[in-house]
């Protein structure tokens, strides 16, 4: 029997299959899954793995009490993984002044990967 290349828990729905890939050639075989969407979640979390960004940056000229209000920020889709710590970077220099609209873009195109940081919170 073939050692397991990976072993994953499925994020998609609260039931949190645990899945099993092993290598199959250049391709897996994955078990374990109990829906369509489990297995192309561990597919895809092996081939090109991509994850939701969401922080928060100080907001430029909106202060409560002494300390500056935080801007709720987010990616506009998933970015590859790969690319989180350069991400953060660009979003941690960010200087973003009120007034600010819940989804207002912030960096379109970050790194070209044609994904756009954007406000998810909203200050006057
Ligand atoms: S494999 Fe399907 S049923 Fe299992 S956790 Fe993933 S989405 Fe849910």
């Amino acid at each position: 029997m073939n050692e397991a290349a990976k072993s994953l828990i499925c994020i998609i729905c609260p039931l949190g299959c645990p899945i099993s890939a092993f290598e199959k050639g250049e391709d897996f075989f994955i078990e374990g899954y109990q829906c369509l969407k489990g297995r192309d979640y561990a597919y895809n979390e092996l081939t090109n793995p991509v994850r939701m960004l969401t922080t928060t940056i100080p907001l430029e000229g909106s202060t409560q009490g002494s300390t500056s209000r935080r801007l709720a920020v987010r990616t506009s889709d998933p970015i590859p993984k790969h690319l989180i710590f350069s991400v953060m970077d660009v979003i941690r220099n960010l200087k973003v002044k009120v007034p600010v609209k819940r989804g207002q873009v912030l960096v379109s195109n970050i790194l070209n990967t044609g994904i756009d940081v954007i406000a998810s919170g909203e200050y006057d």
